[in-house]
């Protein structure tokens, strides 16, 4: 089995890590500090093709495989999972845009999400509908060439910012032949009529990432403004959502490793009872398990991730990727948490962040008990 990666993926590794390294781990602490949306960062990452990282070249985009993007985004998040995430929602929703939307969309879209003059967001959950999605309650209705849509969203990330347009919006746009609920998905401008946005939330970590409320009061946008087919809005989502798995998966994997690390110099450094800690096994224990979980989670990922790359049936895997690598990532900032004793507690330390992290990574992107639901349906087929 070849491991080793071509040489055009080596270089996107080491453009996301020498980034990572002289850009965002300088801002980092600032972003936590101001919970202020990192423009100028974006902006960067996007000079460097990274926001139109996998949007085809013919939309001015990058064109790169979804497992050269995991590897890039392993690297971001061994320092940010903030901004890793911020890329990962735009990512997920081009690619979106890239399998459903019409020509016609996806000209005017796409370029503009390639070159990260917007910034795209996903609007799924709300208030009484979180893991059971089908029980939304937000409504479109077409009358004449117009939707009016009615309804909210709720912990949105990405579409609040000063430049987040295009936000793709899922509602119930009738009742099927069979009874069931019909969804379809929508492109919101964000100067449309009756949209407004909440209050940014203030989050226990991610913070720099807009995450808000969602208002639709009688707002109004063109029929054209529907992606894809009417009814497919639930398809579509879920299939969306294989991608952001494996990026969860990525994201955990950067976690830990980041964890590792940090983990690895303060237990050389610091002395107690007159020896560093690295040199008690039950320190060395932890730092052995959280060096088996960087790697088991990184390999079922890329394995998910080459599924996907090659169009091959990922579902099972994606989950399992998702839930095996955020459950080690938890694992991995309680452990570094420890190692590092009361200076964890510290909210400027990274461990502290790391720690602050993790556990959201087993809620988003369907929780953890979704993903153990759909291999264990998956099995059983
Ligand atoms: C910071 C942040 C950013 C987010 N960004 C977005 C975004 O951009 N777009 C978007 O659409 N959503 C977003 N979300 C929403 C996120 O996807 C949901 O929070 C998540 O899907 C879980 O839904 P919930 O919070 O309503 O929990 P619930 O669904 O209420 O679940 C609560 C608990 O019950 C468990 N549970 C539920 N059903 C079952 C079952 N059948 N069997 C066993 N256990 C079950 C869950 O696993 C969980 O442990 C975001 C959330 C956060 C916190």
């Amino acid at each position: 089995m070849d491991f080793s990666l071509t040489a055009e993926q080596k270089e996107i590794q080491n453009l996301a890590r020498d980034f990572t390294r002289n850009e965002i781990a300088p801002t980092q602490l600032q972003m936590d500090e101001d919970h202020d949306f990192p423009y100028e960062l974006w902006r960067k990452w996007s000079q460097l093709g990274m926001a139109g990282m996998m949007i085809p070249e013919q939309y001015g985009g990058s064109g790169i495989d979804p497992l050269t993007y995991i590897l890039a985004l392993e690297e971001v998040a061994t320092e940010s999972n903030t901004f890793a995430l911020i890329w990962q929602v735009h990512v997920l929703v081009s690619e979106m845009f890239r399998k459903f939307a019409s020509e016609e969309q996806k000209d005017y879209w796409l370029p503009i999400y390639a070159k990260g003059e917007k910034l795209a967001a996903f609007a799924l959950t709300e208030a009484g509908a979180g893991s059971d999605s089908y029980g939304m309650t937000t409504k479109a209705e077409l009358e004449g060439n117009q939707w009016t849509i009615n309804g909210n969203k709720i912990f949105i990330s990405n579409a609040g910012t000063d430049i987040s347009d295009g936000t793709v919006l899922m509602a119930v746009t009738g009742t099927r032949d069979d009874g069931k609920k019909e969804i379809s998905s929508f492109i919101i401008p964000q100067d449309a009529d009756g949209y407004t946005l909440g209050q940014s939330f203030r989050k226990m970590a991610w913070h720099g990432m807009d995450n808000r409320e969602l208002v639709f009061e009688d707002c109004r946008i063109p029929a054209g403004n529907i992606m894809g087919e009417r009814g497919a809005g639930l398809r579509q989502a879920l299939g969306g959502l294989n991608l952001g798995r494996i990026a969860f998966g990525a994201i955990a994997t950067g976690l830990i490793r980041g964890c590792l690390e940090e983990s690895l110099v303060y237990t050389k450094e610091r002395h107690q009872f007159g020896n560093p800690l690295s040199s008690y096994q039950l320190t060395q224990a932890k730092l052995a398990n959280m060096a088996c979980g960087m790697e088991s989670a990184r390999r079922l990922t890329h394995y998910a991730a080459y599924l996907f790359s090659n169009g091959l049936e990922c579902k099972k895997e994606a989950a399992m990727a998702k839930l095996f690598s955020t459950q080690r990532s938890t694992e991995a900032a309680m452990d570094a948490f420890q190692l590092h004793g009361g200076s964890a507690f510290m909210e400027d330390t990274k461990v502290n962040r790391f720690y602050r992290e993790a556990k959201i990574l087993e809620i988003g992107e369907g929780t953890n008990e979704i993903q153990q639901i759909y291999i264990a349906r998956e099995l059983s087929r």
